[in-house]
């Protein structure tokens, strides 16, 4: 995997223990009422490997990635995230927090803020970074995703596409040691879809750990080093992109497949 090789990247400091366990999942259970969404999920995520988890509406995908961040309680078994349990809430789970982007379908900026603003303020009031270093940051990340000259503008004035950039590059300036991403395109219309699936085969590319949740086989053939694939609360199939694309072994996986390809 040529990915693999390459140097440290400039906005993350996870590369130096590449390729040890980041994220551990260990036997969760998840119920809503009786619904029992998530049935004894077990995976490891590696730093520096980007997973993709696709699978039918409702198979439990954005629960997952909400647990991970503690959005979501579970009812039993343990997420760790670079060895540290995140608790039920407090100071410390907002500092473990954010060690964790997250980008949702939905671009979530803050809409009475500038789109340099958006960037700022977590770095400022949660990691106490001094004003000027967090703007200099925060332009070096909006460039990186290419929208630097919409920096003074209100998140309203810019395109989908450019929102959910925007969104990306303020989950980078917390340098998280992971980024999830649930359906991050899904949102957008046709011709805005590239540019931002085009940032995340970058930062995937210089070693950014990621979950994305999307149905974008592309993205998942050139950036994914693993493909889960659930169905009804489970994970039916891990497999890398090449052999779950064309050879799907579980009959829910096919299934869908030939739904979406
Ligand atoms: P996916 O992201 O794969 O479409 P979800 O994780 O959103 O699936 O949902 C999994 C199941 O849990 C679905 O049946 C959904 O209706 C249900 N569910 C999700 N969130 C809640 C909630 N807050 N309360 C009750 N049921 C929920
Ligand atoms: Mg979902």
């Amino acid at each position: 995997n040529p990915k693999k090789a390459r140097l440290e990247p400039a906005t993350s400091n996870i590369a130096v223990r590449r390729g040890e366990p980041l994220v551990v999942i260990d036997n969760v259970n998840k119920h809503f009422g009786e619904l029992h969404v998530l049935k004894n999920i077990n995976t490891t995520v590696a730093r520096g490997e980007v997973v993709v988890v696709i699978g039918p509406s409702g198979s439990g995908k954005s629960t997952l990635c909400r647990a991970i961040n503690r959005l979501e309680t579970i009812d039993s078994g343990s997420i760790t995230i670079d060895g540290e349990h995140l608790p039920e809430e407090g100071a410390e789970l907002a500092r473990l927090r954010a060690d964790v982007g997250m980008v949702f379908q939905s671009f979530n900026l803050f809409s009475h803020k500038t789109v340099l603003e958006n960037v700022t303020l977590a770095p400022i009031k949660v990691k106490k970074l001094p004003k000027a270093q967090a703007k200099q940051k925060a332009m070096e990340l909006l460039e990186r995703v290419g929208v630097a000259n919409q920096a003074g503008k209100m998140p309203a004035q810019l395109s989908g596409g450019q929102q959910q950039r925007v969104a990306i590059a303020r989950s980078l300036a917390m340098s998280p040691k992971l980024i999830l991403m649930d359906e991050p395109t899904s949102a957008l219309d046709p011709e805005m879809i590239n540019e931002v699936l085009d940032v995340m085969i970058g930062l995937a590319k210089d070693g950014m750990t990621m979950i994305v949740v999307t149905h974008e086989m592309g993205f998942a053939r050139k950036a994914a080093d693993r493909v889960l694939f659930m169905a009804d609360g489970e994970i039916v199939e891990e497999a890398t992109p090449e052999n779950f694309f064309s050879n799907p072994q579980s009959h829910r996986a096919q299934d869908f497949l030939s739904k979406i390809l």
